[in-house]
C-alpha cells in the first residue's frame, strides 16, 4: 500500500510474521509503519456528508419553480471506524436541522459512541 501520512507517500509492504505481529518496510519514517497497522487492523476516515435544513428555498432556474430542501455540510471531527461509516450516514441522513445554523456547531456528540463529534462546517442563514 502506499502511505498517505504525507507527500513523500512511501510504498509500503506488510507482512505478518509467525507469531501474527505485522513487519512494515518501505516506510521512510515511523508514521508510515504506523499508517499501515492502522489501515489493516482498524481503518478509519473523515467522513463529511450534509443534513437536510428545515427551510426550503426555491430551485434555480432550469429547477422548474419546485422547491428544494437545503443541504447543510457536515464532517466528522476526526477519523471515524470505516466498518461504521454506513451507520452514521443513516443517522445523518435522518436529521433535520432548523436554520440559521453556525459554522462548527457540533451536529452530534459522541456519534454512535466512539467519542467522535459530528460538526456542521459551513454558516447557513
Ligand atoms: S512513511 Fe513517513 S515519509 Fe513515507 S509517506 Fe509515510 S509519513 Fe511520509
Amino acid at each position: 500500500m502506499t502511505c498517505i501520512t504525507c507527500p513523500i507517500g512511501c510504498s509500503l509492504s506488510i507482512e505478518r510474521e509467525d507469531g501474527g505481529s505485522l513487519v512494515v518496510t518501505g516506510n521512510r519514517c515511523p508514521r508510515g509503519a504506523a499508517y499501515a497497522r492502522e489501515e489493516l487492523l482498524s481503518p478509519k476516515r473523515t467522513v463529511t456528508a450534509t443534513v437536510r435544513a428545515r427551510t426550503v428555498v426555491k430551485a434555480a432556474e432550469g429547477g422548474g419553480g419546485a422547491e428544494l430542501p437545503r443541504r447543510v455540510p457536515c464532517r466528522t471531527l476526526s477519523a471515524f471506524p470505516r466498518e461504521r461509516v454506513g451507520e452514521l450516514l443513516s443517522l445523518l441522513y435522518g436529521i433535520e436541522l432548523e436554520l440559521p445554523v453556525e459554522r462548527g456547531k457540533i451536529l452530534v456528540k459522541d456519534a454512535l459512541g466512539t467519542g467522535i463529534d459530528v460538526i456542521v462546517t459551513r454558516s447557513i442563514a
